[in-house]
């Protein structure tokens, strides 16, 4: 590979960026400094550092957001904020994508990733990741509701796969669900005649949200992720 091309994918900065990094012999390949961004590199064997730290290339990569509501899960949208726009300058964001959707009113726990296939196989139907919403509701809600989640409730057409239910107390419920429809949190409380007042996601696989500020990202490794 490239130097100028590796150094891009391991986030130094764009090409051109790089290019005066290379110039001015911030880069040694092998303790050699080097001075031409068309030097070819074995990306796994040599040993390439930027002001003596050694670089790691990663072709995939995974980060977690906390996403704030106002922006919708999009990479790109013409009129709305989009979650990229959260996103830190140090998160490389060349064939980023969020997996899977929260609202633009939803808050929490969004995966992103340059792993496509990843991406695709999370949101398969049949990959059944769990996801765990933290829902605060507009009315109490009652034992037999709670039942009915957990059991399925009919969403319009569709009945909903058992869910686990954890009450905080009559307004707050975790619900954990392993499928991923449309607005699925919304309308399932809707099918209880309740109304959700504010959702976030806590919880997608093995990934949590814990100390993660609203707004903040982190980077994740795949194994933590399912
Ligand atoms: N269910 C919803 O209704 N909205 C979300 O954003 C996520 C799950």
């Amino acid at each position: 590979m490239r130097l100028d091309k590796f150094l891009v994918e391991c986030g130094i900065g764009s090409r051109s960026e790089v290019k005066k990094i290379i110039d001015q012999r911030e880069i040694k390949v092998n303790d050699i400094i080097v001075t031409s961004p068309k030097t070819n590199i074995n990306e796994i064997s040599d040993n390439v550092t930027y002001n003596d730290n050694k670089l790691e290339y990663k072709e995939f990569r995974y980060y977690i957001l906390n996403k704030k509501a106002g922006y919708i899960t999009a990479v790109e949208d013409p009129k709305e904020k989009t979650v990229m726009e959260l996103l830190p300058s140090w998160v490389i964001k060349k064939d980023l994508a969020p997996v899977g959707r929260l609202d633009k009113d939803t808050e929490g726990l969004l995966l992103l990733t340059n792993d496509g296939k990843l991406n695709h196989k999370l949101l398969a139907p049949k990959s059944h990741v769990n996801k765990t919403y933290y829902v605060e509701l507009q009315e109490s809600i009652s034992e037999s509701d709670l039942k009915k989640l957990e059991n399925g409730v009919d969403i319009g057409g569709y009945t909903t796969m058992p869910a686990q239910v954890e009450k905080i107390d009559n307004f707050k419920i975790y619900l954990t669900i392993k499928e991923g429809k449309f607005h699925q949190v919304k309308k399932m409380l809707e099918a209880v005649q309740n109304k959700v007042i504010y959702l976030k996601r806590v919880k997608f696989g093995k990934l949590e949200l814990n100390s993660l500020e609203l707004g903040e990202v982190k980077e994740v490794k795949l194994d933590e992720i399912v």
